[in-house]
């Protein structure tokens, strides 16, 4: 999501003048566009902070501006104290307010004129009335013949360990209309794979001519009739919004890949009642056998958290067990880190880091194990691959498999942006490698 945000922020910011450097002590402007999911994270704005200060400070010695913005989550949780302890950022923006940019850069613009001085940095985290999505420009170039499209924002669910319901607000889907139109705007530019951004995708609930009820399912259904348009994706499910129409979507169009990411964060009944998480494991076991019988070769990956306050020994015990029956193609898995402002993060029970770190080793272990026996699975056998880019060494391309798998092939620079059968010869934890069988476009 942070990834489409900032390329959103980027086409904002195009008909002012600026564009992107890699650069960033000869910027105009920085943005960091935050993340809030973890401790680590939003430590690290402060850090990068303080670097870009440097940099800040070396332009204004050559008389130059350089205006720092903070945006996402980090921004919408933090933005006062981010503002107290580093007095130099001049703006800070939520992930629904950034849509404003152009104006407060305006603002910015006219105070140094008048001489007002840079003053204390604007701070612009309300949640509008609006839809951010109403005052977007077009997408630019996409920079892969992957793109991100987001459908769905915020999320309702209030589990209790994340601050996204916090920072992202409430659900809101976008209407099916916009959806489409910036579907095919990016196919027309040479997309041929879309992956649909929601924090909680199949909460999905959009309009179309006014007309409440489309979901998910039939979304993609729609989405899928767009010729040129190759591969369907779509990211971030919640068990518990899993419905008929998204598991037939998955048995009927041959365009949605069928590789579902579907976070469960425990095995155990008991944690995921207190994370307040609305399902239970043996749902989430049904959940997973409706989808492997609507699509025998569907794959499954997930999100863990191990340590949850309260968790005992049996409780990461039936985890395993979870993790074992699923048998996971991949996986995210995480040490829980209190989150300030969060039900869990003022519960008592915490879990010594130790058994954290000692619970992780395991479950990380298991996962990872599983995750290079479904990647050997593949050596000898054919599958398509989308390249999107050149690899590490000369002459390698690099692309991806319809189980999103890294795929890295000896192929000529042409090949990129073309669905390639590629016969795997070698697998590893973290990717695949192969040689070209038949350079024919194929289906998906
Ligand atoms: S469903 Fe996902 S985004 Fe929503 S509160 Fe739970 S973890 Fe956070």
């Amino acid at each position: 999501m942070n990834v489409y945000d900032s390329e959103r922020m980027a086409d904002l910011l195009k008909p002012l003048g600026f564009i992107i450097t890699e650069l960033p002590e000869d910027a105009d402007m920085v943005i960091l566009n935050t993340c809030h999911i973890r401790e680590k994270a939003s430590e690290k704005v402060y850090s990068e902070l303080g670097r870009i200060r440097e940099y800040k400070e070396a332009k204004r010695l050559k008389d130059q501006n350089m205006v720092i913005a903070v945006a996402g989550c980090t921004a919408q949780a933090e933005g006062e104290e981010i503002l107290r302890r580093a007095k130099y950022v001049d703006v800070i923006v939520g992930p629904q307010s950034y849509y404003r940019l152009p104006q407060i850069l305006a603002e910015i613009e006219r105070k140094t004129v008048v001489g007002e001085g840079p003053g204390r940095g604007i701070l612009e985290i309300d949640f509008p009335v609006e839809s951010k999505f109403d005052f977007l420009p077009e997408s630019a170039e996409p920079q892969s013949v992957s793109a991100f499209l987001s459908i769905q924002e915020g999320c309702d669910k209030f589990c209790h360990f994340c601050v996204v319901p916090y920072t992202r607000g409430a659900e809101y889907s976008r209407p099916v209309e916009t959806i489409y139109e910036e579907a095919c705007r990016l196919v027309e530019k040479g997309v041929q794979e879309i992956t649909l951004l929601g924090q909680n995708v199949n909460a999905y609930h959009g309009t179309f001519s006014d007309r409440e009820g489309w979901t998910l399912g039939r979304l993609i259904q729609y989405l899928s009739k767009i010729q040129a348009l190759k591969r369907i994706r779509y990211v971030t499910s919640h068990p518990a919004d899993v419905n008929e129409e998204q598991i037939n979507a998955h048995r009927d169009i041959e365009k949605l890949m069928p590789y579902l990411h579907l976070p469960i964060q425990s095995g155990s009944d008991r944690i995921l009642k207190l994370m307040n998480r609305k399902h239970t494991a043996s749902y989430y076991l049904d959940v997973i056998g409706k989808l492997r019988s609507a699509r025998p070769d569907i794959a499954f990956s997930s999100d863990f958290i191990v340590g949850y306050p309260g968790e005992t020994d049996k409780d990461f015990e039936d985890t395993l067990e979870l993790v074992a029956k699923v048998n996971f193609a991949s996986a995210f898995s995480f040490k829980y880190s209190p989150r300030p402002g969060t039900p869990a993060s003022v519960l008592d029970d915490q879990v010594p880091e130790e058994v954290k770190t000692e619970r992780l080793a395991r479950l990380q272990s298991l996962l990872f194990e599983q995750q290079t026996a479904f990647n050997q699975s593949f050596i000898g056998k054919s599958i398509s691959v989308l390249f999107e880019k050149q690899g590490r060494h000369p002459g390698q391309l690099m692309g991806r498999s319809p189980y999103l798998q890294s795929v890295y092939v000896e192929a000529a620079p042409r090949l990129i942006g073309q669905c390639v059968n590629i016969l795997v010869t070698h697998a590893s934890q973290n990717s695949l490698t192969g040689t070209v069988i038949t350079q024919e476009k194929i289906a998906i």
